[in-house]
């Protein structure tokens, strides 16, 4: 579900006209629907209705600044891989209680400040990082309240560089191993176990690798109980996928529903952290065609937006639908939609079946509101293109276009090279 719809030929965001988005901040650029994303995030909290539960976003997948207040209004805390996301989230105004702490790995000056911040929990991925954080807490006079983040060994079935729960990862402790890190942990004078922690990839579309996770879940703690260590919080990650194309993933009340079924009786709150199925199909990217050209062997569309703005596509291969932002008869075409860049993986869509667009056209690149800006880089000294919020008839800017001397911002031509 989205509010991004035609109206006499218009692409529509909620009661904005695309094309007049466009014609005010210039192209390429991010544009996301605030009725999308707080219906999104309600779907979703109340999939687990009366069960203790805390929906903890992944900023990973969009750390604007107005994306996390959205959420954090509606009650959500945020799952966090960086002290930068530490920093954007506070900013943005969550309650450090509501803040959970992922990643492989963290550097000392980011395992401070968290402690400083006081943060609900570190969700430790390995033994060296256990007695990191046990000892930084010590010098801090702090106790740090900690997960282990386990490797279930599960497939999650989608994209081998978003699968992150089987053995042969960088991700999280085996779960075999983990009661014995359990007990080193409890043994550890600055930490307190509080939970089990575990996400085993991105973009699925399938209930059963949960399922199956959760099984082996389930079973630790009970294992962990048996060792006197009481488990508080059961963090299952995010992961549930959304429909760029043909895709029928799990809709969240389903998702919900099994989880809780599953979960009956274990007397924890859980705590979820969903990114791209909060944010995927809120947001789109919009580019103009600047030419198109026929070589011998193919019809390229090129456009304003490459793949430092959207790097999906080229990094996975991934499918965005690619849409008209304003409507008229139109033969269709296979070609690629591609950017400027000089690589020739830089595409949004490849061979595919498309409106011939004219040059001076705009174009939606559907469902990019996760892994989007976030994933955008400079390359080719681009500068990183604006966000804009479209609530209700208004639109903001909710992050300005870079200008060339943001490019330069830091860099110094030292003096042994000005003849100084
Ligand atoms: C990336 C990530 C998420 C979010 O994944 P989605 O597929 O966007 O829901 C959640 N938790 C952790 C630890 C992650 O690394």
């Amino acid at each position: 579900m989205h509010h991004f719809h035609y109206s006499n030929g218009q692409l529509y965001c909620e009661g904005v006209a695309v094309a007049a988005i466009a014609a005010k901040v210039g192209t390429p650029f991010y544009l996301y629907s605030h009725a999308t994303l707080q219906h999104h995030f309600q779907v979703f909290d109340r999939a687990f209705g009366e069960t203790p539960h805390l929906v903890c976003f992944a900023v990973k997948s969009n750390s604007n600044l107005a994306i996390l207040r959205i959420f954090i209004n509606q009650g959500g805390g945020v799952d966090i891989v960086s002290g930068g996301e530490l920093f954007r989230a506070l900013r943005a105004g969550v309650a450090p209680g509501k803040v959970v702490y992922s990643g492989v790995g963290k550097r000392p000056d980011e395992i401070r400040y968290a402690l400083e911040q006081g943060i609900l929990m570190f969700n430790i991925e390995s033994p060296q990082e256990l007695q990191v954080l046990n000892q930084a807490a010590g010098q801090m006079g702090r106790r740090a309240r900690i997960a282990l983040r386990v490797n279930p060994d599960v497939d999650p079935q989608t994209h081998p560089y978003i699968s992150t729960g089987l053995k042969q990862n960088k991700f999280g402790i085996d779960i075999d191993r983990s009661v014995a890190e359990y007990l080193i942990a409890k043994q550890l004078p600055h930490l307190e176990i509080v939970g089990v922690a575990c996400h085993i990839g991105s973009q699925l579309t399938q209930l059963s690798p949960f399922i199956e996770t959760l099984g082996r879940l389930k079973e630790l703690i009970a294992r962990l109980r048996r060792e006197d260590i009481q488990i508080r919080y059961l963090d299952i990650g995010g992961g549930l996928g959304i429909q760029y194309n043909e895709e029928t993933p799990p809709h969240p009340v389903e998702y919900g529903r099994s989880i809780i079924q599953e979960l009956q009786g274990l007397d924890c709150t859980l705590i979820l952290e969903p990114g791209r199925v909060l944010v995927g199909n809120a947001g789109i990217l919009v580019t103009k065609v600047l030419f198109t050209k026929q070589t011998e062997a193919k019809y390229f569309i090129i456009a304003d937006a490459a793949m430092n703005d959207l790097a999906r596509p080229s990094l996975y291969g991934s499918y965005h639908g690619i849409q008209p932002v304003v409507e008229k008869d139109r033969r269709e075409v296979t070609a690629s939609l591609v950017g400027p860049i000089c690589e020739s993986g830089d595409f949004l869509a490849k061979d595919r079946l498309m409106p011939a667009f004219d040059p001076g056209e705009l174009v939606a690149v559907m469902s990019a509101g996760a892994y989007g800006f976030t994933m955008s880089s400079n390359y080719n000294s681009r500068p990183r293109v604006p966000e804009i919020l479209v609530h209700k008839n208004e639109f903001y800017v909710i992050r300005q276009r870079e200008t060339y001397e943001d490019l330069i911002r830091g860099e110094e031509i030292p003096i042994c090279l000005t003849g100084g």
